[in-house]
């Protein structure tokens, strides 16, 4: 099964936190409620709920590298 990466782009995020609330293993917040990457990468089942994540962010602060 091919991994995705997951990045997350902290000066675009504006800690909206939708991306924990769609894949809260896949995303957690900072101390200060803006995003990050609990999970570097990503297949499955995980992948899709990453995918509504970068989906749900409204700053466009996440992108999935295929094929890593
Ligand atoms: S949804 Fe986007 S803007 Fe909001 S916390 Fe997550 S990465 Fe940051």
């Amino acid at each position: 099964m091919t991994n995705v990466r997951v990045t997350l782009d902290s000066e675009k995020c504006q800690g909206h936190g939708r991306c924990y609330t769609l894949a809260p293993d896949v995303f957690g917040l900072d101390e200060d409620g803006y995003g990050l990457v609990q999970m570097r990468e990503v297949s499955g089942e995980a992948l899709e709920r990453a995918r509504l994540g970068v989906l749900g962010c409204p700053e466009s602060a996440i992108a999935l590298e295929e094929g890593v």
